[in-house]
């Protein structure tokens, strides 16, 4: 079953909580504050001028740029997990690795040996 349970806020690192509702698709996810954030600098004219052609990491220091590489990997992590559930409901559906790897462009086999799970799912024959 899919769930938001221990699951980050994609744009901040966040933990989901309680009071840090998440929302999301496509296995991001992002709090309120996130939204928030950038709704408003979305609906900003100004502020949008203002980017426009500038990106946050060309103005952090090296030490940001490092305490940010664990945030990405865990982002990176989690749609890597989401993307295994995501495949986990369509098997519980019945649908077919085959029909899997068709939508991905790979083969049976390929979608397989790179979903299924240990001890898990054993059924590439479908
Ligand atoms: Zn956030």
């Amino acid at each position: 079953m899919i769930t938001r349970e221990g699951k980050i806020c994609s744009f901040c690192g966040e933990p989901g909580s309680k009071d840090l509702q998440l929302v999301g698709g496509l296995g991001a996810q992002i709090c309120v504050s996130c939204v928030d954030d950038f709704h408003a600098i979305l609906h900003d004219p100004e502020e949008m001028a203002a980017r426009k052609g500038t990106f946050p990491w060309d103005t952090m220091s090296d030490a940001e740029l490092l305490a940010t590489l664990p945030q990405i990997m865990a982002s990176a992590e989690q749609n890597t997990a989401f993307a295994h559930e995501w495949v986990d409901l369509l098997r519980e559906r019945s649908i077919s690795w085959a029909e899997i790897g068709r939508t991905l462009g790979v083969s049976r086999q390929a979608a397989w040996e790179r979903f299924a799970r240990k001890g898990g799912d054993k059924t590439h024959t479908a």
